[in-house]
Formats: C-alpha cells, structure tokens, sequence
C-alpha cells in the first residue's frame, strides 16, 4: 500500500495551497511552479484549470506539482493567460481525484473553478439540506458546497450569488476562483487561512504564502485582508469588495508562524524566519537551562533554536542530520521496520553529541511519538542530558480551519500535563514557549484575551467561530465526524 505519511512525522499538516495568475501568456507554467513553491501545504494532489477567452482547461492529478505538472503537453492544453490551481492533503472528503480542486461547474453563468484553502465548519448541515433540496453532489469535498450555494442563489448577477454563498458558510475560506468574467480572490470575515497579491509585470498573482511570488520572480503588493474580495476583470482591472460590512477583528492562524509557512515567506506582515528565531529567544527567556549545545529538530526546529542559542549563549550545533532523499510516497512498512523510519529521516550526530548536555528546541508535539523516539535517538548517542523545548505552547485542541489534526484523544497535551510529557518522552527536562511569549514573538505586547489578534484554538480551545456541525466542542471527535459520508 502507498503512503504520503511514510514514517509519521507527528506534525499537525496544513491542508492546501492554492495559487492564481491573471494575464501572464504563461498562466499555467507560472501556476505549476507557484504551486511547486507551495508544495509543502499539501502533497496528496494537484490540480491547474485555465480560461483561454473561450474554454475551461483542468489537469488534477494525485501526487506531486513535479511529476504531474512538468510535461510539456499537458501545460500547453491549459491554454490561456488565466490559470489557477491547487495542492492539497484531504481536509475533508477521501482522497479522490473527484476531490482533486480546483473543482468546476457548468452554472447558468457559464463555467466556474475554484481552488479553496480552509475548511467549512458548517458544511455538513449545509449539504444534508442541499442534498434534501435536490441537489447531486460530485465529490465528499466541503468547496462544493460553496458551488451548489451559489447555483442556487436568486441574485442576479455572479458576484451576488457568490456572495450570497459565502454568507451562509461558517469557517476558514482563502478562495481563488475563474469565471469567464475574470478571477475572484476572497478571505473569509475573521482571515484565519492567508491569501496574498502580487503583480509580476501586468499579471495579478495571488497565492497562499509570497514564497511563491519568489519563484516566479513576482512582487509582493500585499495580503487579501480579512473579509475582502477581490475581483481581477479585462485588462488587469482591480476592484476591492467588503462584502460582509463590519466584521468582526480578524483571527489569522496562529500556527501559520510555528509551523506552517516556510521560513522565508511573509505571513501577516513578518517575517517567518524571525518570528520563528523570537519564539527561540522567548524559549531561552522563559525556560533556561544549563547545557553544552543546542540542537534543533530539522527542519522546522531551525529557526527557533538559532533564537534559543543567541539568546542564552550556549552554541548552535548541527546534532541531527535530516535525510533529504527520504520520499514523501513510501511503501508502507510493517510493523517491525516503522519504527526504523524515524532514523531513515532523523540521524544523531554521535562524534558531537557524545559526552554532552543537550537542548532540543522542536516546533511542537502533536502524538509525541517522534520526540520519543529522538531523545532515545540522544540517548544512545551519548548525551548525558536531554532537555527538551518546544516553540509552541501544548497543542491540546483539534482544528476545524482546514488543518489536518489527530482526534483530540491523540493529542499527547490533552492526555497529559508537562510533567506527564516530559516523563513519557524520557526527556531530563520539558517546557513549552507560553501563549504570551508566543504573542510577544509574533510582535504584540500581549493577547487580547477578550478578542485575541489571532486563532490559537488548538493552544486554547477558544475558538473564532460557532461550530454548527458539531454538538459538543468539548467531546468532539473531529476526524470521525468530518470523515462522515453525509449524502
Ligand atoms: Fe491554526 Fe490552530 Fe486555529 Fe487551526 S486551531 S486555524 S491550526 S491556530
């Protein structure tokens, strides 16, 4: 059997990337490689649609954007300077290419593709009485809902329709959808997944994260802000639309910045890398301890260990050595050789680590069970100490916004305090960065508790929306009810 998770590697997953240009002769090659740049965001499948003035072009495929999008022949038949497209894990729907995105209709309107990150939270009840009203499904995804919601609006024109859709959905929506008409970018009311423009010549380029401006040698202009549509028409023409009216103080995904996003992206404003570096210093602030070397988790424990040595002084060491030639597609192994794969992944550095007193900086725990594994992996290579400290606070919620999370049960924060972590990942010492200092990290003095500046429900359970499709936020199991077949 075929895996994308070969070896586990105990890391909540963002869900999609998605990626637009409008008016660039080489729309889909443009797309293919934003979408490369993105491929970190999902890796399950892509998907390109074009609009050439006449026709709706799609490739999806199951796999990766290299691989599916580097031939020739198939980026020629996404003819037109409009394009946009998609990568994804599967946030809700099974892994189908009828779940592929960007998804598309025939509408009364003429042709409609949109590629979607985020997740509905209302989507089931949504569908059930879609379902009642007639409606026929092609795909278990929750961005389908959107399509039906807009087919059956009795506003007059496209964006009121479109409109009138989002305004019945709850949740997490970054959009970027085609019409004949032109290309349509939107973020949902409180922002919680990111959506940014740039311009490269006389093209509008919208993307998830402005690491994929770079690869495609665009300029940043600025994020989509929260609750804000934007319609790209003939000739390049811009025109911003609020929608929802006043809306209420806008809640970005917090862990955007512990994890997420790649470290030379800009997201919200700063700079990735040195959120990420601050996080490290604030670590250092809060939970010193006495050590030889600080050792980060690669790849994502970096940044945050850079922070932890500058600021506590102790030196920077390179203590684990990531393979990089280990595929994301791996025969599933059996029991007796899964436990191998952390270290076909994760190797010690055994002539520097041997004799020393260690700090290990990670971005989080989710399970625990690939911190686990690597305080034993210290262990054995000599270090007499392993102090473990992680760059987020206790992941102990599961995410509703389109990010792939264990249920609850799994979550090793929700089992257990600190104390109890620390003892079953036989780690000397653990601690985790606190919500303020994250926040302090992230450039505000403190959270707003009564409005926070961001999500960081899996942190804190307070979530930015009301979660109609489940009944009890406290007993909820998430994965068992967004995996439902509710048709
Ligand atoms: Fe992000 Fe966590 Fe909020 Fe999900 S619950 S949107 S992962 S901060």
């Amino acid at each position: 059997m075929l895996t994308t998770h070969p070896f586990d590697d105990d890391k909540l997953r963002e869900e999609c990337g998605i990626f637009g240009v409008y008016g660039a002769e080489t729309a889909s090659a443009m797309v293919a490689l934003g979408l490369h740049a993105l491929q970190h965001r999902g890796q399950e499948a892509a998907g390109i649609t074009s609009w050439d003035g006449e026709e709706f072009h799609t490739h999806r495929a199951m796999g990766h954007v290299a691989g599916n999008f580097d031939n020739d022949e198939i980026i020629r038949q996404l003819a037109g300077d409009v394009a946009c497209g998609h990568v994804r894990y599967s946030t809700t729907g099974e892994t189908a290419l009828r779940n592929v995105q960007p998804l598309y209709a025939e509408l009364a309107s003429g042709g409609f593709a949109i590629a979607h990150n985020g997740n509905i939270s209302n989507a089931m009840n949504l569908r059930r009485r879609l379902v009642r009203e007639g409606a026929i499904f092609q795909s278990t995804s929750d961005t389908e809902v959107i399509i039906h919601l807009l087919a059956k609006s009795r506003y007059r024109t496209l964006l009121d329709r479109f409109i009138d859709a989002l305004k019945q959905v709850e949740g997490a929506y970054s959009l970027i959808c085609l019409t004949p008409e032109g290309m349509i970018a939107c973020r949902d009311p409180l922002g919680i997944r990111p959506l940014v423009m740039g311009r490269l010549g006389d093209a509008i380029i919208f993307a998830s994260e402005t690491v994929a401006f770079d690869v495609v040698g665009a300029e940043y202009i600025r994020q989509v802000d929260p609750g804000e549509l934007i319609v790209v028409t003939q000739g390049g023409e811009l025109r911003s639309h609020r929608p929802f009216g006043e809306t209420p103080r806008a809640r970005p995904c917090i862990f955007e910045h512990v994890y997420f996003s790649r470290p030379d992206s800009i997201v919200d404003g700063s700079s990735v890398y040195s959120v990420r570096k601050g996080i490290g210093a604030q670590l250092a602030v809060e939970s010193p301890v006495e050590a030889d070397l600080v050792i980060p988790v690669p790849d994502s424990g970096v940044p945050a260990a850079i922070g932890y040595s500058q600021e506590s002084g102790i030196p920077f060491e390179l203590g684990i050595i990531r393979s990089h030639y280990i595929g994301r597609t791996f025969i599933q192994p059996g029991d007796k050789v899964r436990h191998l794969g952390v270290k076909l992944k994760h190797n010690a550095n055994r002539a520097l680590i041997n004799g020393k007193k260690i700090v290990l900086i990670d971005d989080s725990i989710v399970r625990g069970t690939t911190s686990l594994k690597i305080v034993q992996m210290m262990r054995e290579a000599g270090a007499t100490e392993v102090h473990m400290r992680i760059a987020s606070p206790p992941t102990r919620h599961s995410c509703f916004y389109g990010v792939d999370t264990p249920e609850r049960g799994k979550l090793l924060a929700h089992k257990m305090d600190v104390a109890q972590m620390c003892a079953y990942i036989h780690a000397d010492s653990l601690a985790f960065v606190s919500i303020e200092g994250l926040y302090r990290a992230i450039g505000e003095s403190r959270r707003d508790d009564q409005s926070p500046q961001y999500c960081d429900a899996c942190f804190t359970g307070d979530y930015p929306t009301t979660l109609t499709d489940f009944d009890d936020q406290a007993e909820v199991n998430q994965l068992e009810l967004l995996r439902e077949r509710v048709v």
